[in-house]
């Protein structure tokens, strides 16, 4: 018997059984392939409330997230005893046409051009200004995926990998139990963290919106801060990989990368990073954003009173995440519904 089941070992599933446990939870992990590798693995790492521009709640929701990081980050590290590459590096969100620049020079964090390439040098010519982002940054997505599992197993969280959820079996306005292909498996409540593939469980409005992403090898390791360009980003991190991403594509769970994506994520990141045409390639891969109506994470109650959702996170999810697993956790615990719950 366990007290909490969480369905989905993503970035949220286990930040959110971490944060269970830590209030006193017995908590149960249930992921059908290997923790941290959906969306989780594919990001690009961007802690970027201001850079992707979000608005009103939701902004509000990410900076108290980005706010909450450097802690965050100290205590996996003390649990998981791993590095976890968060670098507050700063995001330079170029700016190419005279009409932005325009409208963007009256912005308290715009900077020019000579500024701009004061802060990072090698920028494309048709640059004309930027907006300097010093509290937006990064963090290694994947090596964070594998804190995150440390900590989890340090913590005694059980977790059940390679067991499929088929069924969220139901009676009136209680969940009973999970069919799973390990069997029944039975909690007191249950959390919802399956990422782009919950309508399979649940009806709610999540649907995959693919990215492809692509990886170069940066020898000089120049590029020190993240470049947030309209039509790609580029993520440096500090072992000389640089992240390229990422198509917008609603095309379902579409497989693979295609000749065309990769071919556009490079052709922008040569125009905003030039040096990049000479980088070698080491890698190309894809995945898939949970998006939800309006961009809005799905969180809090569901029609079920044991259930809680705690997904749609669509572009921020690695922003969203200890935001998320606190909301959540104080939900279960504490009965606290927190504003941030009700967007
Ligand atoms: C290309 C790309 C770039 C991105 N870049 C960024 C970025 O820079 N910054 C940022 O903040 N966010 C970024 N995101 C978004 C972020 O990755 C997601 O929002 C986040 O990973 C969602 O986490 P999750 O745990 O909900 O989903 P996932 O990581 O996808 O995890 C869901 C898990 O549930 C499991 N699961 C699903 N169904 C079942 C079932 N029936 N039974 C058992 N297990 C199940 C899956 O196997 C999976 O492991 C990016 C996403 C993509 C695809």
């Amino acid at each position: 018997m366990t007290d909490i089941l969480v369905i989905g070992g993503g970035i949220i599933g286990l930040s959110t059984a971490i944060a269970l446990s830590q209030r006193g939870a017995k908590v149960t992990i249930v992921e059908r392939d290997i923790c941290g590798k959906g969306a989780t693995w594919a990001a690009a790492g961007m802690l970027a409330p201001e850079a992707e521009c979000l608005e009103g709640s939701l902004l509000e929701f990410g900076l108290r997230s980005r706010e909450m990081y450097p802690q965050w980050i100290s205590s996996l590290m003390r649990l998981s005893g791993l590095d976890c590459g968060y670098w507050c590096c700063g995001i330079i969100a170029p700016i190419f046409s005279e009409r932005d620049r325009l409208v963007l020079s009256q912005h308290p964090k715009y900077i020019d051009k000579s500024q701009s390439h004061q802060r990072q040098s090698g920028l494309g010519d048709s640059i004309l200004g930027s907006l300097w982002l010093p509290e937006d940054g990064q963090v290694s997505n994947r090596k964070l995926a594998q804190a995150l599992i440390t900590a989890a197993r340090a913590l005694s969280i059980k977790i059940l990998e390679g067991v499929t959820v088929y069924e969220i079996a139901r009676d009136r306005d209680r969940v009973t139990h999970l069919e799973t292909s390990a069997g029944k498996l039975q909690s007191d409540r249950y959390v919802l963290a399956t990422g782009a593939w919950t309508r399979s469980l649940l009806a709610l409005p999540i649907k995959p919106i693919k990215g492809q992403m692509l990886s170069v090898f940066d020898g000089d390791r120049k590029l020190q801060k993240v470049i947030y360009a309209p039509n790609c980003y580029i993520v440096p991190r500090q072992d000389g990989t640089i992240v390229i991403g990422a198509t917008v594509e609603d095309k379902g769970f579409a497989q693979g990368n295609t000749g065309a994506g990769i071919a556009q994520l490079l052709n922008n990141a040569i125009a905003v990073y030039p040096a990049i045409a000479d980088m070698p390639i080491t890698e190309t891969w894809w995945g898939f954003r949970p998006h939800a109506p309006n961009e809005i994470p799905i969180l809090g109650v569901s029609d079920y009173e044991n259930l809680i959702l705690a997904t749609g996170h669509y572009r921020n999810g690695i922003l969203f995440a200890p935001i998320t697993a606190k909301c959540v956790t104080d939900l279960i615990v504490d009965g606290i519904v927190d504003p941030m719950l009700s967007f």
